[in-house]
């Protein structure tokens, strides 16, 4: 079954359209724009379009390179995007598994999919897949199509440095029949040597109108009504979208992560029994998915304190917040390399509440 249908962005549409008109589409694109607004979306679309057997004023829909595509299945578009590590990572036959069932289910959600976790990455390995199937002439269209989605996740260091200058290579010359849209909500994070070689273009929020379009596609209302306690009624959701429908299908995660996190910075200021019970629970729950989360979600309150301590002016108190980010960086790496959730958790307490109590 089809990808429920790119909603709102006319704009970047006509964009490309007038590009490839002028034959001036830049083969390594980056799209960049908030978290949930759609870009791995677009550039699914463009995929469509690039792979089209007749386009004309935008992709046909009815070709057989367009059924493909919107079913997620068509060999010439490669579309990757953080996973947990796989173990034996190295066998790239194997990874290349792993990703096709990866999208497979993604494309059963018709689309519709979560923001990754905090552990999931585009590790050494899956650059190294990338370009060994860059290499390859396309299967069934006339051009292949790579997606690489939240690209700052993307790990091209612990290869040495041969691995990596593949990879920037490729970007900075791909074969003649090959495009690359790499897409980023944290551009800034991406590594100078990838954004020096990649056109960037700003994807601009979803108008609320078109967001409604997106509430109401009956597919999104299936989803959004299997989540306990989600607002229904089109008007809140388009409100808490706020310009990127992606964040409702995130939504429901998200509410646990933030929740938790703010249930860790209350505690900071209760005594130290209840911060112990507090790292108990929350890490506890869940996988160390989930932990990570919470984390993530840890930053974003933080940088909101900050943020209100500097237009209260509160510098010294806003430096503490930043310093607190810092520690919070910290700890995600403790995640990664395998430390348990409830010690980094009780150590993590300790260290905020000298920086914030
Ligand atoms: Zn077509």
């Amino acid at each position: 079954m089809a990808i429920i249908p790119l909603y709102g962005h006319r704009d970047v549409r006509e964009r490309i359209e007038t590009a490839l008109a002028r034959n001036a589409l830049p083969a390594s694109l980056l799209l960049h724009g908030m978290r949930g607004v759609g870009k791995q979306r677009i550039a699914l679309w463009m995929a469509q379009r690039l792979l089209c057997e007749a386009p004309s004023n935008g992709a046909c829909g009815k070709c057989q390179s367009c059924r493909f595509a919107l079913e997620l299945k068509h060999p010439d578009l490669h579309w990757f995007f953080p996973r947990p590590r796989l173990k034996d990572a190295d066998d790239l036959d194997k990874l290349r598994a792993d990703y096709a069932e990866a999208v497979a289910e993604r494309s059963a959600a018709r689309g519709l999919y979560e923001t990754p976790s905090g552990m999931e990455g585009i590790f050494f390995d899956v650059v190294r897949l990338i370009v060994r199937q860059a290499a390859v002439s396309p299967a069934l269209a006339k051009r292949k199509v790579f997606v690489i989605g939240d690209a700052e996740r993307m790990v091209t260091q612990e290869g040495g440095e041969h691995g990596a200058n593949a990879f920037l290579k490729l970007l900075e010359e791909p074969p003649g029949d090959t495009n690359i849209i790499l897409t980023s909500s944290e551009p800034g994070a991406l590594l100078p040597t990838i954004r020096s070689r990649v056109v960037p273009m700003r994807i601009a929020n979803v108008d609320d109108a078109e967001v409604a379009q997106f509430v109401e596609d009956p597919v999104v209302g299936e989803y959004l009504g299997g989540i306990d306690d989600f607002p229904s009624g089109t008007a809140k959701r388009v409100e808490l979208a706020a310009g990127a429908p992606g964040r409702l299908v995130s939504a429901a995660r998200w509410q646990v992560a933030e929740s938790a996190a703010q249930r860790m910075l209350d505690s900071i200021s209760a005594k130290s029994s209840a911060r112990f019970e507090v790292a108990w629970t929350t890490s506890s729950v869940k996988a160390r998915g989930g932990f990570a989360d919470t984390l993530e979600a840890l930053t974003v309150l933080l940088h909101r304190r900050a943020r209100n301590d500097v237009s209260r002016g509160a510098e010294s108190a806003a430096r503490n917040a930043s310093r607190a980010m810092e520690l919070v960086e910290v700890a995600k790496e403790r995640v990664e390399n395998n430390i348990a959730p409830q010690l980094i958790t009780v150590n993590l307490l300790r260290d905020l509440k000298e920086l914030l109590a």
